[in-house]
Order: structure tokens, then C-alpha cells, then sequence
């Protein structure tokens, strides 16, 4: 029939397919070939890219090279590029070859590991990765693990479990919501906690009253004195203490939270110890980096994203516990069309909020066998290097000071040319220094705020940044200075 022309059913010819997956092969690699001419912020305006894209979807079919095409045409100006050597900015997440080419295998073979039979293979490569990553970091023995996509969920799911360790308050069953007969539940994390612990609480229904922000100290670290004291007062006040959270690599300055203190207050306490390592945690493959993971058999939980500092394209975050059993508890809803295996097999689902699961963990299994553990090791201990580098240009130059100590990739900064005094007119400085680096498409740096002073911040974890990219980052740097001082 005319119809089955104009409409064919079913997929793409395989022909088809083979030769618009060399094409995008092909553009992939010249993409990343030829990245450093792009420069690395987008020179665009808000809806610059959507005044591109049509307002409907096509009736009709219409050929993948036009969609190529738009792509160079539209997307492209619109992409900030993470892959760039010269993106310096936040936590830099750099793809790797073998991460793409995993990603793409997760497609092709499109598998939903829910449960064990939904895809064996899903499941038992998952748990063995997990085994993988526990031997590379020293992980103890008795910790279980997890894949989510991202740390925000993980710690969601440490404090979920959290909450189901205080069984004894039947929270699964009844809700916290208009109950008089439990008492509140309080959280702790530092000031300089990330804020998806403030998300997990929002969401989890503890109230943003529900978390208690311990202070730092001058280096930005949680005071375990002064976080013994607030579960004090707080049992005083009939709140009840559910969790703490330690931050090993805070956002800001990857200041190191006392994992071996907090973690004793914790297990004396009997408080679930939540350790969010989602950044620094990949430090720990190094041998000389270790000691930030001192005390960590203490804690119950512990995420780290290999998506922020091992070549993982985006989204692949470890969530490990030593009680998968409450989180289990927590998470388990049995329904009877997925039962099946028997009890003697993991079923993820049960394990957190997700059923549908992609096949993440082919990533480490291509990345980890591509670059072996020694691999990684040089690649990570070249980017502390790097930040060395960097902390020892800028102390040999009057108009900068360091803010934070800087043992992992990150260096925090900010100029104090001379003839500058206020502390107001200093943070305008640093400001519009930054937005003039950015503008030139050169450099990417993000910056942050410490006790009311702007800081510049940048940071080395990508995997095509170099020592010369360093010095050249350094270099505009002190030329934009001049220009602006
Ligand atoms: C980046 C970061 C997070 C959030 O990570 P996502 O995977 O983007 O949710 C949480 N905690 C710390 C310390 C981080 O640096």
C-alpha cells in the first residue's frame, strides 16, 4: 500500500544505522580533536537556541542529516564545553573515550536492570563494580553498594535509610506528618555542607528546620566539638538526632570534614554517619591521599560520583553503605508481577526509588579495564599537581592571596592589588575580574563566597588539561589584572 511508503514501520534500516553511527563516530572524535578552537563559555543570549528549533515536531520523516546539520547550526553555539581543556570551573566532569563508547554500548543494548532477571548481566556487573571501586578506594570489607545517577539522590537515600533505623518509630508505615507521639528528627552537616542535604531533608519531610549547620573552622571544617554539643542540646530539647552528614571535599574549598572525630560522636551516639565524598573521593585511589578517608569504617554510608572526577560522562554516582539491609527495608515495595529469582539474588529496585535502571556500570568496566587502576592513579595525582603549580605562580605574585589550603585539585583565590582597600570594593574587583576572564572564552573559572569575601576558584580534574593550560590560565589571569587594575 501507498501508505507503508510514505510511513514504513519499524526502526531505522540497519544499513541506515551503520552508516549514521560512523557519521556521529566521526563527528565525536572530531569534536574532540579540534575542541580548544571553541571557546569554552557559549557567546549566546537567553531562547538564542530555541529561536532555532520549530515549534512542532515534524509530520514527516525527515532525513538524520538534517538533524546533523542542526545540530553544527544550532546546538553547538549553545554549548558550554566541559570537555575543554581550558573549563576550570565547579567539579569538571570530563568524558573519556572509553566512557563514551560504554554509554553508547548502554543504548544499543537498552537493557532495564530493575531486577535480576530483568537483565543478569546488569545486576552482577553492577555488584562487581561495586567490589571493583571498594578495592581502589580501601573501602572495609562490610560495605555494600549502589549505583544511583547522581550524589544528590545518593544522599537522599542515606538519609531515607537514616530515618528506617529509627524503626521504632514506624515512619514507613505512618508518616511524620501530624503525629504527636515521635519526637523530631534533626540532621547535621557543616555550613559548608552541599545543599542537597537541605533538598533531602525538604523532600524527605524533616523541614529545612530539620537540619542543624554545624560550624567550621578557620580551614572550613566541621568543629566536632561544636557539633557534640549541638546533639546535646538538641536531646535536651527533645529533638531527636537522625543522621549526621560529613563532607569530605566541601564544594567550595574541598575542605576535609574529621571523618575519624564525627564518626566516633556518631557511633557513640548511635547516629547514622552519612560521609559525601561526591568530589574528593576519587583522591583516595592514591595511596598519599588516603588519610581523608581516616575513620571511614566508622560510617554507615558514602557517596562518591566517579562522574565528577573519573572520566565518567555523566550520570554515575556510588553509593555505599554497610547497612543494605535498612536501606532495603526502606525501600522495598514487593509487587507481584516482578517477583521471580528467589531471595538469594540482589534486585535493585528494592534498594532505592528508582525500578527502571540504565545499564550504568558498563562505564567503569570499560574506563577502569582502558586506564587500570595505575592509570587513573597518574591522571588524578597530575591534576593535585597541577593545583600545586598553580598555588606556587600565585604566591610569587603580591595581588593574590590563597584562601583555602589546597591538597586536591581546586585552589581557591582572590586578587588584593594594593591599591584597593574595602572589603566591599575587593569582592567588586574579584567579580568583575572573573566576568571578564569568562568573557573571553579563553578560560572557564566559577567562583564562591567565604565568610562575605568573593573567591575565585579554579579547578583541574579534566583529562585534556595540561601543565600548559595551567600556565596559559595563569598568564590571563594576571593580564586581566593589569587591564582592569
Ligand atoms: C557536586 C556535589 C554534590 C552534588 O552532586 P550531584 O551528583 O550533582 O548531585 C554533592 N555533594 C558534594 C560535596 C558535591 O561536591
Amino acid at each position: 500500500m501507498k501508505e507503508d511508503k510514505i510511513f514504513p514501520l519499524g526502526d531505522m534500516p540497519i544499513e541506515e544505522f551503520r552508516e549514521n553511527g560512523y557519521k556521529m563516530i566521526d563527528w565525536i572524535t572530531d569534536y574532540l580533536q579540534n575542541i580548544e578552537q571553541h571557546p569554552v563559555l557559549p557567546k549566546i543570549k537567553y531562547g538564542d537556541v530555541k529561536k532555532g528549533i520549530d515549534n512542532s515536531p515534524p509530520v514527516n520523516s525527515e532525513a538524520l542529516q538534517n538533524v546533523f546539520n542542526d545540530l553544527d547550526k544550532i546546538l553547538m553555539k549553545g554549548i558550554t564545553h566541559w570537555n575543554h581543556p581550558n573549563f576550570m570551573a565547579y567539579f569538571n566532569s570530563t568524558s573519556s573515550g572509553p566512557g563514551i563508547l560504554a554509554e553508547l554500548l548502554s543504548a544499543g543494548l537498552n537493557v532495564n536492570g530493575m531486577a535480576w532477571h530483568t537483565c543478569p548481566s546488569a545486576t552482577e556487573l553492577e555488584e562487581m563494580m561495586i567490589e571493583w571501586f571498594k578495592k581502589i578506594f580501601k573501602l572495609p570489607e562490610n560495605f555494600g553498594g549502589i549505583v544511583y545517577d547522581t550524589a544528590s539522590t545518593s544522599s537522599m537515600h542515606a538519609i531515607a535509610a537514616a530515618r528506617e533505623q529509627l524503626a521504632h518509630l514506624k515512619i514507613r508505615e505512618k508518616g511524620m506528618a501530624g503525629r504527636n507521639d515521635i519526637p523530631r528528627l534533626r540532621i547535621y552537616a557543616s555550613e559548608q555542607a552541599h545543599f542537597s542535604i537541605d533538598k533531602s531533608v525538604v523532600t524527605l519531610g524533616f523541614g529545612l528546620e530539620g537540619i542543624r549547620k554545624i560550624t567550621v573552622d578557620s580551614k572550613f571544617r566541621m568543629i566536632p566539638d561544636k557539633l557534640n554539643e549541638a546533639i546535646t542540646e538538641d536531646k535536651k530539647n527533645g529533638w531527636l538526632p537522625c543522621c549526621v552528614v560529613a563532607t569530605v571535599g566541601t564544594t567550595s574549598t574541598t575542605s576535609v570534614d574529621d571523618v575519624d572525630e564525627i564518626g566516633t560522636i556518631c557511633n557513640a551516639e548511635k547516629i547514622w554517619f552519612h560521609v559525601d565524598a561526591a568530589y574528593a573521593g576519587t583522591a583516595t585511589i592514591l595511596p598519599e591521599m588516603q588519610w581523608i578517608f581516616k575513620g571511614i569504617e566508622k560510617a554507615d554510608s558514602l557517596v562518591i560520583n566517579p562522574h565528577k572526577w573519573m572520566f565518567t560522562p555523566i550520570d554515575y554516582s556510588l553509593f555505599f553503605t554497610k547497612k543494605l539491609d535498612v536501606l532495603k527495608r526502606a525501600f522495598s515495595v514487593s509487587a507481584e508481577y516482578l517477583k521471580s529469582a528467589g531471595d538469594e539474588v540482589i534486585n535493585y529496585m528494592d534498594y532505592g526509588i528508582q525500578l527502571g535502571r540504565r545499564f550504568r556500570s558498563l562505564k567503569p568496566w570499560f574506563i577502569i579495564r582502558y586506564f587500570g587502576a595505575e592509570g587513573l592513579r597518574s591522571r588524578i595525582r597530575e591534576h593535585i599537581r597541577l593545583a600545586k603549580m598553580f598555588v606556587q605562580l600565585m604566591e610569587k605574585s603580591n595581588d593574590f592571596e590563597l584562601i583555602a589550603p589546597a591538597h586536591l585539585g581546586v585552589v581557591c583565590f582572590r586578587a588584593i592589588p594594593s591599591n584597593i582597600k574595602s572589603e566591599d570594593e575587593l569582592n567588586n574587583f574579584n567579580e568583575n575580574l572573573l566576568r571578564k576572564i569568562n568573557k573571553s572564552g579563553k578560560l572557564f573559572l566559577s567562583h564562591t563566597k567565604l565568610n562575605g569575601k568573593y573567591i575565585l576558584r579554579i579547578s583541574i580534574s579534566g583529562l585534556r588539561t595540561k601543565e600548559e593550560h595551567v600556565i596559559k590560565a595563569w598568564k590571563l589571569i594576571i593580564n586581566t589584572l593589569k587591564e582592569i587594575k
